[in-house]
């Protein structure tokens, strides 16, 4: 098997006429024949579809010769909605729904040149941070096949991190693009609000949701996100602002940056060997010139019931639309009122049902201004936490995940303790910030730690700049799990 590449390395091999597509192509599929049967990261292959494609490319290289993505393998979380190709969202609910069309984001791809090749594995509706409440059963960690990858978009995580695709979408309510590209060693990038169109994604909450990429390197995210962002007509809530080049942005140069560090948020609850990574991380930027600034979050230990109450309200209402009669799965049963409970008892998952009963309750008559109401009043406290962070540095650092990578079923009956998992990660979303997760070292047992770094609204090019830097100082980014080499 040859070594996994990146994007820039197998686009540019594509367009050297070094490899033909259909061979780049070829070799994903091989790769994903030989490790989805102990990672199950795809709930779909596309072989046929992606082969033909890669094909297409190579027939007509003059059309595509200045295609960003030309000829590169691609896997989208299975929310992604993808014409003519079933669409899941790891629900059993939609486990037979073939969408009549595809997401921008896909068109968007598939526009640069981009050879789609299957759908991966996620916890259901997106809903979790372990891939454990997948309708089809967990994703495992390329690192350690006994562990979790992370979740939501823990197939996403694991097919770049064993070295099936360079570039995988993932979505990112609460953390579930950066949370697992931390326990799989790579590169998770949560674009700003609005910045990339959330047409065609299957919604969990929609004033939190973002697509984003997840690669091996902040070169790779930054090509990817160049061709992901931008309005969409489709999507009212995607941002006017112009996209600038986020490739070009990348100078290796952090002298200057100023980075926030919320030590008095990370005094509790952090893994040691984390913490490690994380300051060792910090160590490595202040020596290439940045500057550590200490910032305070004070609201941020609130984010988890924040994000607990808005997620599970937005996602009440949207997953409304799931009652036998538009999508997919229908429960048989004669009576009209009989068969909208039935598909929804048999549909979803435990942890879905949970999410649908807590939203219901927070936003019920009674209950809304002591939930609902509070929370989002809170949620404006941790926005202005990070504005007043942000006159004072570029970025806020902080570990993307408390811990590293746990084992399988260790958390699956505690959905609390499971929660806590997010505690870094959800405020970017309630803030509508973006963020990066960046390999950072591993624990002792050779598990992945992830650096985040979060920035001010619309400047992605900063965090891309920081990561890229940091990168290329170290050898986390380089490093692969056994099976990638396998
Ligand atoms: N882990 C969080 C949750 O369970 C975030 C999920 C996500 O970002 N989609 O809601």
């Amino acid at each position: 098997m040859i070594a996994p590449a990146t994007v820039q390395v197998v686009r540019d091999a594509i367009r050297t006429r070094a490899r033909s597509a259909a061979d780049v192509c070829r070799e994903a599929l091989n790769r994903i024949e030989a490790l989805d049967p102990q990672l199950h990261a795809f709930n779909t292959v596309v072989a046929e579809r992606a082969l033909a494609r890669a094909e297409a490319i190579d027939r007509d290289r003059s059309r595509w010769r200045d295609a960003p993505l030309a000829g590169v393998p691609v896997a989208l979380k299975d929310n992604l909605c993808t014409r003519a190709v079933r669409t899941t969202a790891s629900s059993r609910i939609l486990d037979t729904f073939v969408p009549p069309y595809s997401a921008t984001v896909v068109e968007r791809l598939e526009t640069a040149g981009a050879v789609i090749v299957g759908k991966t594995n996620c916890d259901e509706f997106a809903m979790g941070s372990s891939n454990e409440n997948s309708a089809f059963g967990p994703v495992r960690n390329p690192w350690a096949i006994d562990r979790i990858p992370g979740g939501s978009s823990g197939g996403s995580a694991a097919s770049v991190a064993a070295g099936i695709v360079p570039l995988a979408l993932g979505s990112d309510t609460g953390g579930s693009i950066r949370q697992p590209a931390a326990l799989c060693g790579i590169i998770g990038l949560k674009p700003t609000y609005g910045r990339v169109s959330r047409y065609g994604l299957i919604a969990f909450g929609s004033s939190l949701d973002q697509i984003g990429p997840m690669t091996r390197t902040a070169h790779d995210a930054a090509l990817a996100l160049s061709v992901l962002a931008g309005a969409d007509p489709a999507d009212a809530t995607s941002a006017p602002e112009p996209v600038p080049d986020y490739v070009a942005a990348l100078t290796g140069d952090v002298r200057g940056a100023r980075i926030g560090v919320p030590r008095r948020l990370l005094e509790q609850g952090v893994d040691g060997e984390v913490t490690r990574a994380i300051d060792a991380a910090l160590d490595t930027l202040e020596s290439r010139g940045a500057t550590l600034v200490d910032v305070d979050l004070p609201h941020a230990r609130y984010a988890i019931p924040v994000y607990y109450l808005v997620a599970t309200a937005e996602a009440s209402s949207n997953l409304a639309r799931y009652d036998g009669v538009r999508y997919g799965f229908r429960a048989n049963e004669p009576d009209l009122r009989a068969m909208y409970v039935r598909t929804r008892a048999q549909g979803f998952g435990a942890e879905v049902k949970r999410r649908i009963m807590l939203g219901t309750y927070v936003l019920s008559a009674g209950y809304y201004d002591a939930y609902y109401l509070k929370a989002q009043q809170v949620r404006t406290l941790i926005l202005r936490d990070y504005d007043r962070a942000f006159e004072r540095v570029d970025v806020v650092a902080m570990p993307t995940s408390p811990t590293p990578a746990f084992p399988i079923g260790e958390r699956v009956s505690d959905p609390l303790q499971m929660y806590l998992a997010d505690i870094f990660t959800v405020s970017a979303n309630l803030a509508g910030l973006p963020a990066i997760s960046v390999p950072c070292g591993f624990t002792a047992s050779r598990l992945p730690v992830g650096l985040q770094l979060t920035g001010r609204r619309f400047d992605e090019a900063t965090l891309l700049r920081i990561a890229d830097a940091y990168e290329r100082d170290t050898e986390w980014s380089k490093q692969l799990p056994p099976i990638a080499s396998r």
